[in-house]
Parts: C-alpha cells; sequence; structure tokens
C-alpha cells in the first residue's frame, strides 16, 4: 500500500537523471520533455551552469530566515524590478503563495481607501491554486467543489470580454482589483487578446483599481518576451510569478509597483522560506542564463517551429479545432476528450499534457533546440491524425 495521500493519478515511471530537454527512466528509456515539470524547468534538465551554481551555494549557506539580509534576495528583487519595469518583491515558495500575497495586498490596498468589504474580479476558466483563496479565486468547479464554504469577495467574469468587466464598474463599488493570467494555461492556452488587456489597464486607471497579473506559467520568457504584458506595452500594478523562476528549484515572487508597492508594512505578510539564499541563487542565475543564451528569442523562434509544423501537419484533419498560445506555451485543442494521448506520446518517448479534458498542452524548456523542436512535431502530429482516425469511444451512461 502506497503511504502517499491520493491526490495524484500518476503515470507509472520515474525518472531517474536529466540532460537537456531529456529524462531517462529507471528502465533506461529515454524521453524529450516537452512539458518541463508544467513550465518549470526553464533550462531543461542539469544545466551544467545552474548546477554549478547551486551546488557552490547549497555549500556555503541554504537558508537563514527573513529575520535577516539576504544579499541573494535583495540583488534577485533588483534583477527583477528591472526585467519588469516593477518596483518591489516579496518571495515565497510557489504560486498559490505568490496569489495569496497578490489577494491580501488587493484587500489592504482597498481597506486603505475605505472599502469596507473589497472584492477582486476573477476570471472564468481561471487557476490561480489550491489554498483556500487562491481556489475561490480560481474559476474551476472541480477545484473547488467539497472544500466550500468558500473564501468570499472574488467576482467573476467571463475572460477575454471587457464589456462584462465595465458592467461590473457601472454598479460594484467594492471591487479593489481585478487578478487575471494573461494566458490561461490550466484553462487550455487561451490567450487574451493585447487590446483587451490594454483596456483592463485603462478601466483600472480609471476606476483606482490594482491590475494584477498571475504569471505564474506565462511569465519568465516562455512567450518571448519575459512578461507576456510586455507584448502589450503596459505596466500592471501587481504581478506573481513562480513556476519556471527558479528553473525547478521552489521559489515564488509577488511583484508590485507605485502605490500597491508601498502597501505591505512590517507584520503584514511573510513567509519562513520564502527567498532564502538558495532559492535566490536558483532564481538569479536561471534569470541570467536566459539572458546569456538568447532563451527570450529562442523560445520565440522554437514555438514558431513548433506551431507552424503541427498546423502544416494537422492542417484539414477533422477533429482538430484549434492551434494556439505563444512562443513555447502551445495548446492544441481537439473536437474530444484526449487525455489517452499522455499515454500514447508516453510510448514513444514524449512527455505532454492534456488540460481541459481536450487540449493538448506543449511547455518545454526554453533550451529546446531545432532539431528537438522539429522532433516534437515529428512524434506528436502522427499520434493526433491516428487518434482522431479512430472512432471515438463513448462511455455509456449509466441509467
Ligand atoms: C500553477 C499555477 C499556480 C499555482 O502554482 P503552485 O506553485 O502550484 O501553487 C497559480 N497560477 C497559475 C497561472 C498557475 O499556472
Amino acid at each position: 500500500m502506497s503511504h502517499l495521500m491520493n491526490t495524484y493519478a500518476r503515470l507509472p515511471l520515474a525518472f531517474t537523471r536529466g540532460e537537456g530537454v531529456w529524462l531517462w527512466d529507471e528502465a533506461g528509456g529515454r524521453y524529450l520533455d516537452a512539458l518541463a515539470g508544467i513550465a518549470v524547468n526553464t533550462l531543461g534538465h542539469a544545466h551544467p551552469r545552474l548546477t554549478r551554481v547551486l551546488a557552490e551555494q547549497i555549500g556555503r549557506l541554504i537558508h537563514t530566515s527573513n529575520l535577516y539580509r539576504i544579499k541573494a534576495q535583495e540583488e534577485l528583487a533588483a534583477k527583477l524590478a528591472s526585467i519588469s519595469g516593477m518596483d518591489n518583491a516579496f518571495f515565497c515558495n510557489s504560486g498559490c503563495e505568490a496569489n495569496e500575497a497578490a489577494i491580501k495586498l488587493a484587500r489592504l490596498a482597498g481597506h486603505n481607501r475605505g472599502i469596507e468589504s473589497p472584492s477582486i474580479i476573477v476570471m472564468e476558466h481561471a487557476f490561480h491554486g489550491r489554498t483556500l483563496a487562491t481556489l475561490s479565486a480560481t474559476g474551476s468547479r472541480k477545484v473547488q467543489a467539497g472544500f466550500e464554504p468558500l473564501v468570499s469577495g472574488f467576482v467573476r467574469v467571463p475572460f477575454n470580454d471587457i464589456e462584462t468587466v465595465r458592467q461590473v464598474a457601472a454598479r460594484n463599488t467594492s471591487v479593489a482589483a481585478v487578478l487575471v493570467e494573461p494566458i490561461q494555461g490550466e484553462g487550455g492556452i487561451n490567450v487574451s487578446a493585447l487590446e483587451y488587456l490594454r483596456a483592463l489597464r485603462e478601466l483600472c486607471d480609471r476606476q483606482g483599481w490594482l491590475l494584477m497579473l498571475d504569471e505564474v506559467q506565462c511569465g519568465i520568457g516562455r512567450t518571448g518576451k519575459w512578461f507576456v504584458y510586455q507584448h502589450a506595452g503596459f505596466l500592471p500594478d501587481v504581478m506573481t510569478l513562480a513556476k519556471g523562476l527558479g528553473s525547478g528549484v521552489p521559489i515564488g515572487a509577488c511583484l508590485a509597483r507605485g502605490p500597491a508597492a508601498a502597501v505591505f508594512k512590517p507584520g503584514s505578510h511573510g513567509s519562513t522560506f520564502g527567498g532564502n539564499p538558495l532559492a535566490c541563487a536558483a532564481a538569479l542565475e536561471t534569470l541570467r542564463i536566459v539572458e546569456d543564451e538568447g532563451l527570450l528569442e529562442n523560445a520565440l523562434a522554437m514555438g514558431a517551429i513548433i506551431r507552424d509544423g503541427l498546423a502544416a501537419e494537422l492542417a484539414g484533419v477533422p477533429g482538430v479545432r484549434e492551434i494556439r498560445g505563444r512562443g513555447l506555451m502551445l495548446g492544441i485543442e481537439l473536437e474530444r476528450a484526449c487525455g489517452d494521448l499522455v499515454n500514447r506520446a508516453l510510448d514513444r518517448g514524449l512527455l505532454i499534457n492534456v488540460t481541459m479534458d481536450n487540449v493538448i498542452r506543449l511547455l518545454p524548456p526554453l533550451v529546446i533546440a531545432e532539431s528537438e523542436a522539429r522532433q516534437v512535431v515529428a512524434t506528436l502530429a502522427p499520434l493526433v491524425r491516428e487518434f482522431l482516425a479512430r472512432p471515438e469511444v463513448r462511455v455509456a451512461a449509466k441509467g
């Protein structure tokens, strides 16, 4: 009997080592990792430069707590500020914690403005995490069911629809902030229009709301710019990061700018582990390597190869609804549920994911090379064609 809590339906294999985009399992089988631990392994596996820096850091200092200054944390905050245009950062260990910080910040900012019970506008199909506040902000009944009572104070609107947000603005005086993923990840790789994001920015300015972007999955270079809002040419008030920031070492961050950067005071929020010397060394070196190796450009170029390759290979194939995304954050939506494709890809040495039942999700490491990008296409396209060519198996309804 397993002594693990039954929280994941795991695939029956374990990896023992990795190198770049490649992973090896216990039997010696080799896999092309087109998922990167769910957008986490920015630099792929066992990047030599990151390995060296981490080994040195572990030998020197792992943790001291936030009761003392942490030089690497100050340096990381400055680096993040310079690449994002934000002013300051709070460090934690995960995406849900980063969003908890943002939610607390928005509520405190609301109270400071005299709003008695501040609320936050969130989106349908959003995913913000599994803690009570973040699952309440999440737009999925699957994530929430059974955990009621939910945290109150969230107003839900359709994603990518500015009119509904304007209607809320017209009638609701308790709103303090909007929280949105510029590209929804778990929700099916839903790309918001840049026009929509700019309109949200304008509306937030007019209403005095904080615009808070959850870039936990789409940030850190995956779309060809450090952050998705940089494609749209404005700055948010708050941004949350985690997944790709430490290239596998757990770290999250909540960044703020302008008045939002001055909301928290000593005692407002905290974390024992957050931003410790090891995690910050991992994040700092990750950001430097992304720059030194030109990985923003690579994400764009390799993303185009995979996307164009799949578009060509799957053109006119009945059952393929849409191929979408930005850079190395890609979704292929089919007309039917395709969770089984994960196993079929595994059999052919390719790691992929399926989200929302019918969207194949690709999130490869930013270090992926051209031959590897072409191999993703060459492996995945025939699998999709074969899958769709078979008659759909429908599970008969009980009755
Ligand atoms: C994964 C994810 C989170 C939650 O991150 P955890 O580290 O699992 O807590 C939050 N927001 C988005 C957009 C995510 O993709």
